[in-house]
């Protein structure tokens, strides 16, 4: 089917950025349960052939990975929070990667973390380690100590990375901001008004530099304090503003938009915020 982009203005003045866990899939136990349905592979294969290829996903799991859970789609895609990076010609970038022994010595100092705390699991991206405490949230203070002496012993090779139940080490200085940027460089993404959707700590770098850029950043989940201008409340809300944006563009990209000016997608309650967008989206 040929990219019929050009019948789609507006979707062809953003450039689409996506998280994945907790903004197009549900987080799972463990990584590894984690499943993506056939609608929604269907739903980004029409979503990149309408943008003339604008989509990218920036994730914090590795490429690879990324490509196993939307095969046979493959999508240009940031993996391990901006670490690796795939264009959407195909080619591949990654940046210095921490040395072996740096890794080593993470790994061996978290699997011993992990075999004092039954529950706790390592996650080893090759590049990048992760600490989930999902099964045992009640150790959140201890895991986070833990991993500030392990990142201390490893140095400056590799940033402490919270997220949602986990404590990441990922390669010094990768971000996913710098990886929307570098998007922002280069076709089809270049020239585009950003668009970034993401629901954890590690997307906000992403969300400032969209903002300064005058794109459009979008916090998935409950209210919180975040950069981000706009927000929609759960994956199933992201699912259908997808569907919406492929259908009706200017209108997807118009309630967000009219949000974010509102200056009441900050995620801060105090603020008092609108009626649920998620609820609103499926209502009309
Ligand atoms: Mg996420």
């Amino acid at each position: 089917m040929p990219a019929p982009h050009t019948d789609n203005p507006a979707l062809s003045a953003i450039a689409l950025f996506l998280d994945v866990d907790g903004t197009l899939i549900d987080i799972a136990a463990t990584p590894e349960a984690v499943s993506v349905p056939a609608e929604l592979r269907e739903q980004m294969h029409g979503l990149a052939l309408a943008s003339g290829g604008a989509v990218a996903l920036v994730s914090g799991r590795a490429i690879a990975n990324l490509d196993a859970l939307f095969a046979p789609l493959t999508l240009p895609a940031a993996g391990l929070h901006g670490f690796e990076q795939r264009g959407a010609s195909g080619v591949c970038r990654r940046r210095d990667a921490p040395s072996t022994a740096a890794l080593e010595v993470a790994r061996g100092a978290m699997l011993q973390i992990a075999r004092q705390h039954p529950g706790l699991l390592v996650e080893d991206k090759q590049f990048a380690l992760a600490l989930h405490y999902r099964g045992v949230p009640q150790l959140e203070d201890t895991v986070l100590a833990a991993m500030r002496e392990v990142a201390a012993r490893v140095g400056d090779e590799f940033d402490l990375q919270r997220g949602k139940m986990v404590v990441e080490l990922r390669p010094a200085r990768a971000t996913k901001a710098q990886a929307v940027a570098a998007y922002l460089e280069e076709a089809p993404f270049a020239g585009r008004m950003p668009v970034f959707l993401g629901d954890d700590l590690t997307d906000e770098p992403a969300f400032e530099l969209v903002n300064r850029r005058g794109g459009l950043s979008v916090l998935v989940g409950a209210p919180r304090a975040s950069a981000a201008r706009a927000r929609l409340a759960d994956v199933a809300a992201v699912r259908a503003w997808l569907a919406e944006l492929q259908a009706q563009p200017v209108a997807a990209l118009g309630r967000l938009t009219a949000e974010a000016l509102e200056g009441s997608g900050r995620g801060d309650p105090s603020r008092g915020r609108p009626p649920d967008l998620g609820l609103r989206s499926q209502v009309r």
